[in-house]
């Protein structure tokens, strides 16, 4: 009998991570088919961050292991010159903000997820470019940090490679096929593939490939932009921060830049992309740059001195309850899809992987992803969000 085969769609942070998963513990037949270039999506243009202190018992499990993986993808990648930058994260918080965060502290230390709560004058003592209202809180997850996606996808897709793994460029999935009810493969540019599991990880292009099931999923895309700074003289001594009361988050990144993101809140959502879509088509608001310049500089005035050099736009997509969408499609056995991880797809990546890989090989995952299930959703509920248009800061809004 033939070893099992695995097709993956998609080759973003999700498929990749799923076909590391799946060839380290040894399914042989594993292919990737990318449309485009590995990366071309959203991960590409992600700032990596990473943080544990999510909102949900299972995010936070989820990310506990994402963690871990981390560390581990830090050995694995090293000879292809990829690092995890363990420089922590600092989670900042109006004081109204706080008072809802705060609730949050007893799942933080029944899930065993340290922390540490700092006032402005902390923050400024340990980083001296922060100067923080005098009524913000942080809250500091030492584990957090970043992955800079420009060394962690090409690292992970040649390690791949160098696992066995079939990564196919320029292959557009358009069809999948069924045989009395059962996903059996799937036809990329013109051609039939045959597959035991078929594992979808388009991103913002889900509902475009589920379309071909009948199967839609609730969730919605939007524009999010990044940006890097001119080189500061050396290293900025920053750790990640997500300045929600700021409406930015920032971090160091290489060659001693700062990378800084932020929303359009008023934005309009993005329609279900088409498969032709490309997301170099997609743009920031004309003077957006400006603004988040404004916001950063509030927290961090010394980045005045320091213009945008380089702008990454791309889409983020959210579920209707906020929580990913991954798990067994139900209406396709033999489908996989993993998507919706709000802005934290590149945080996710390790672990939706390995549940992906675990749901592949076992049918099952340790770790308990009810809250993830595709079929979680009311029909009518889903039905209802799918059709009413909403803008970004309608969606629901959680940083990373
Ligand atoms: C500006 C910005 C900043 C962000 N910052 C962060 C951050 O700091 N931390 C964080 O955790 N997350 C961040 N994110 C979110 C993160 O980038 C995404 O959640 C993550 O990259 C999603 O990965 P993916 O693999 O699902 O999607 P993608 O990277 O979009 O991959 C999907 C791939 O599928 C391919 N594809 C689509 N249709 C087909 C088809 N029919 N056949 C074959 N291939 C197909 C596409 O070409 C694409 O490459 C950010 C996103 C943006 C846009």
């Amino acid at each position: 009998m033939n070893a099992p085969s695995i097709i993956i769609v998609g080759g973003g942070v999700i498929g990749l991570s799923s076909a590391y998963q799946l060839a380290r513990r040894g399914v042989t037949r594993v292919t990737l088919l990318e449309k485009d270039a590995v990366g071309a999506g959203a991960s590409s243009r992600a700032g990596g961050i990473i943080t544990g202190h999510l909102w949900s018992k299972t995010g936070i499990e989820a990310r506990k292991i994402s963690l871990r993986l981390y560390q581990e993808l830090s050995e694995q990648l090293r000879p292809y010159g990829y690092q995890y930058q363990a420089a922590g994260c600092l989670n900042l918080f109006s004081p109204e903000e706080w008072l809802e965060r705060k609730k949050l502290l007893p799942l933080y230390r029944e899930c065993k997820l340290p922390y540490e709560i700092l006032d402005a004058a902390e923050i400024h003592k340990r980083w001296s470019l922060l100067t923080p209202a005098d009524d913000m809180t942080g809250l500091f997850d030492p584990l957090g940090g970043y992955s800079e996606p420009d060394d962690y996808i090409p690292a992970l897709a040649q390690h791949c490679r160098a696992l066995g793994v079939d990564i196919r460029e320029g292959a557009t999935v358009t069809e999948f096929v069924k045989e009395r009810e059962r996903i059996i493969g799937l036809i990329a540019d013109g051609e039939l593939l045959a597959a035991d599991q078929v594992i979808c990880c388009v991103h913002s292009w889900t509902n475009r490939l589920l379309a071909e099931v009948g199967v839609q999923l609730p969730m919605k895309s939007f524009v999010h932009q990044r940006y890097l700074t001119a080189p500061l003289e050396k290293t900025p001594p920053l750790p990640a921060v997500n300045a929600n009361p700021y409406e930015v988050y920032l971090r160091p990144a290489k060659d001693n830049r700062i990378l800084v993101g932020g929303e359009t809140a008023d934005r309009p959502e993005q329609e279900t992309a088409a498969l032709a879509f490309d997301m170099n088509e997609l743009r920031a608001p004309r003077g957006f740059s400006n603004s988040l310049r404004g916001k950063v500089q509030s927290l961090m005035p010394a980045i005045a001195q320091y213009p945008f050099q380089e702008e990454r736009v791309g889409l983020i997509a959210f579920s209707m309850d906020g929580e990913p969408i991954l798990g067994v499609v139900p209406e396709a056995p033999g489908l996989l899809v993993g998507t919706a991880f709000h802005s934290g797809g590149f945080a996710y990546n390790p672990v939706a992987g390995k549940l992906l890989a675990d749901l592949a090989t076992e049918g099952e995952t340790e770790l308990d992803i009810v809250a993830f299930s595709p079929d979680r959703f009311s029909p009518t509920a889903a039905d209802a969000y799918r059709n009413t248009k909403l803008r970004q800061k309608q969606a629901f809004s959680r940083r990373h």
